[in-house]
């Protein structure tokens, strides 16, 4: 149902990458290597997919250079809903290939920040218009708060 309501573009991430305007655009952060922006359809309020530019769709076709930032950046980004969104733990990872779950042909990583009730929070966001809402608000105070969590500084420690 969920692929019946996709727009019509060959890959949903690279239009996001290219600021297209012919889709909902939640990107939270980009830079010349990759970019951040929240799940359309949340597990969790705060679900991101950290994504390389490149449209590759294996985590095995990454790069050295890529496989080192994207890393980096969720590292960021943990410090970042931790302060943020309160989040207590996270769950990382990538669908890949046919039989993994994966609804998109470009590879991309899940973070999903977890709470410690998260009854709450799914209470509060169980009607689709919140959800909604919740999603444009949630973007906004996570890119209004990014550059402070994930800066020049703070990759160069990385190196
Ligand atoms: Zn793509």
């Amino acid at each position: 149902m969920r692929k019946n309501n996709r727009p019509n573009v060959d890959c949903i991430l690279c239009s996001v990458r290219d600021d297209d305007k012919n889709i909902k655009n939640l990107k939270i952060y980009q830079d010349d290597i990759a970019f951040i922006c929240l799940n359309l359809y949340p597990y969790n309020p705060g679900h991101l997919l950290i994504v390389p530019h490149r449209h590759i769709k294996s985590f095995r076709e990454l790069d050295k250079k890529e496989a080192l930032h994207i890393t980096r950046l969720i590292q960021g980004v943990q410090n970042l809903m931790e302060d943020v969104l309160n989040s207590k733990g996270f769950n990382i990872g990538i669908n890949e290939g046919p039989n993994s779950g994966a609804s998109i042909d470009h590879l991309h990583y899940h973070l999903v920040p977890r709470y410690p009730n998260e009854l709450g929070f799914i209470d509060i966001m169980s009607e689709t218009r919140v959800v909604i809402e919740g999603l444009d608000s949630i973007m906004k105070r996570l890119k209004e708060r990014i550059s402070d969590y994930v800066n020049n500084d703070f990759f160069k420690e990385y190196k």
